[in-house]
């Protein structure tokens, strides 16, 4: 049955036979193809954003577990790394069949450990899948490089895998995003450590279960959950991980950097974002709307890539704000499982306060709120929370630099095109931008002179795997997507060889 067919009642059904496991007791790491004894070990509880009741408890990982896991990781890489890649794409294309027949259980795992709601979540299961077969096409010519002749040599450059790699991954659509680290990960011949966010730790577990279930050799995918600051750090420092793909805050980017620094880890960071939306006057307002509108509200506003910045020409400044609001009040806010529910609750209390607390701060700097409709069931224990806007801001105000990730979105009204993009570019972020207009010179200019990795022009975010996703200034570091991944996974090496033509000096020739 399609994912997205099921009702609230089969969902919960679902969830609650899925999660008993996790109930019943503590989930282990999962070192070399099988899940780590908990007993006796610490452990952290992991609670629901829905109710605040305990989903269980998950073994917090140490420097050992590190250890353990990346010693693994690195004798799997011998094998994992020589295996032919039209054998690893095969093997990737089964994990993927499994993850498609598992996507009921992976989507409603993740929306009670996350708060995201079934309707954004059943297509993130198969988006991973879709990662996974994606890259495993690529495995079997990933070593191809260039010739590059010269007179008196041929050079021709080829790619290795890089070795057992890190990959630390956020709360905000974890399954998903970890597929989109490791799947191209293991395409090239790498093998594995993840340590997932401890909000949400279950799909990890899902997912390396899965992919060994499918044939991926134990040891090539370890999980260690943990604290970013005890098992993320360990991870980061470890001597044999040779790299590591962090997705999460800019502030925890330049954490590992300085402690990637001493045995000089490569690293590769999608990171924060205070995404713009510019809507010119002469712009399909109606289109404008709702992908704005999508584009704060959907996935809770957890979303790197959300336009959270609303920057409206003046002329058309109060009838978009009026109908972005209309939109807005109308947005279903619900309980994750429910189908028809579009916001759930936040991940977790900390980051609800957090989120919450920008109300009374844009209140504060002058700003005009408006509240979006809440869910009069919400259990009181959960993270619920309704969407906002914040309408008449400028640019200055704090609702308008911080990343607030939650359903909260900033207008801004702009005099003109120059003014537009000066606003849209005074951010310490780079990740995503999105203008509408019905002037293709305008596209043009506005999108070459936006500073941010990547641009969309009179649409909302639609992904390409084939096309690069990044972040410029404090959004990232490196690019993912078609052969940009491989990259950043491989070690390029040139190989010259001589035709035995070029002069090869003798310094000993002139001694008398
Ligand atoms: P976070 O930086 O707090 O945590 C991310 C991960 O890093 C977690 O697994 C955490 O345990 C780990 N971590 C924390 N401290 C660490 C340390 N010292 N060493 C090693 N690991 C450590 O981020 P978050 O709150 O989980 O996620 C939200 C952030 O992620 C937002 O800023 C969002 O924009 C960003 N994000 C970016 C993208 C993108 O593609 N650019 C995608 C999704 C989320």
């Amino acid at each position: 049955m399609a994912v997205t067919s099921h009702t609230f009642a089969e969902n919960q059904a679902a969830a609650s036979n899925h999660l008993a496991r996790f109930a019943s007791s503590p989930l282990g790491h999962f070192i070399n193809g099988r899940t780590t004894e908990v007993a006796g070990a610490e452990t952290f509880a992991s609670n629901s954003p829905i109710d605040g009741a305990e989903l269980g408890q998950v073994a917090a990982g140490t420097a050992t577990d590190i250890d353990d896991a990346a010693g693994v990781a690195a004798d799997a890489f011998a094998q994992w790394s020589g295996t032919p890649g039209t054998q690893r794409k095969a093997i990737l294309h089964d994990v993927a069949d499994l993850i498609e027949e598992r996507a009921h259980q992976i989507a409603v795992t993740e929306c009670v450990d996350t708060g995201q709601t079934m309707r954004f979540m059943s297509a993130a299961a198969l988006r991973g899948a879709a990662n996974f077969r994606f890259f495993a096409d690529q495995a079997p010519s990933l070593a191809d490089g260039q010739s590059l002749p010269t007179a008196d040599h041929i050079n021709y450059t080829t790619r290795r895998p890089l070795g057992p790699v890190g990959v630390i991954t956020p709360w905000n659509t974890p399954f998903m995003l970890s597929t989109w680290k490791i799947a191209p990960a293991l395409a090239a011949g790498c093998t594995v450590v993840h340590k997932p966010a401890e909000w949400s730790p279950y799909t990890a577990h899902l997912l390396a279960e899965t992919a060994t279930e499918a044939g991926l050799p134990p040891g090539v995918l370890n999980v260690v959950h943990g604290l970013g600051e005890q098992a993320g750090k360990a991870l980061t420092e470890h001597p044999a991980i040779q790299a590591i793909a962090f997705v999460g805050e800019s502030a925890t980017g330049s954490l590992i950097q300085a402690q990637g620094a001493p045995t000089l880890k490569r690293v590769h960071f999608e990171l924060g974002g205070k995404n713009p939306v510019i809507v010119f006057d002469d712009a399909d307002l109606d289109r404008a709307v709702n992908a704005a509108t999508f584009m704060i509200y959907s996935l809770n506003g957890e979303r790197c890539t959300s336009s959270s910045r609303l920057l409206i020409q003046e002329t058309v400044y109060d009838e978009v704000v009026k109908r972005v609001g209309e939109k807005m009040v109308a947005i279903p806010v619900g309980h994750p499982l429910d189908p028809s529910a579009v916001i759930g609750p936040l991940i977790h209390p900390r980051h609800h306060q957090k989120v919450c607390s920008y109300v009374e701060t844009a209140r504060n700097e002058g700003a005009t709120v408006i509240e979006g409709t809440p869910w009069a069931d919400a259990p009181t224990a959960g993270n619920w929370v309704a969407p906002m806007l914040f309408a008449d801001a400028d640019n200055t105000m704090t609702i308008a630099r911080e990343e607030i990730f939650g359903p909260s979105l900033t207008a801004i009204p702009f005099r003109d095109e120059a003014e537009a993009l000066a606003i849209a570019n005074d951010t310490e972020y780079g990740l995503a931008a999105y203008l509408w207009t019905s002037d293709v010179g305008r596209a043009h200019r506005v999108a070459r002179d936006l500073e941010a990795g990547m641009v969309w022009v009179n649409s909302q975010n639609v992904r390409h795997l084939p096309t690069p996703f990044g972040g410029a200034k404090r959004s990232g570091i490196g690019r993912d997507g078609g052969d940009w991944s491989f990259d950043f996974y491989t070690e390029t090496k040139n190989v010259a060889i001589a035709f035995d033509t070029h002069a090869v000096p003798d310094l000993s020739a002139g001694r008398s």
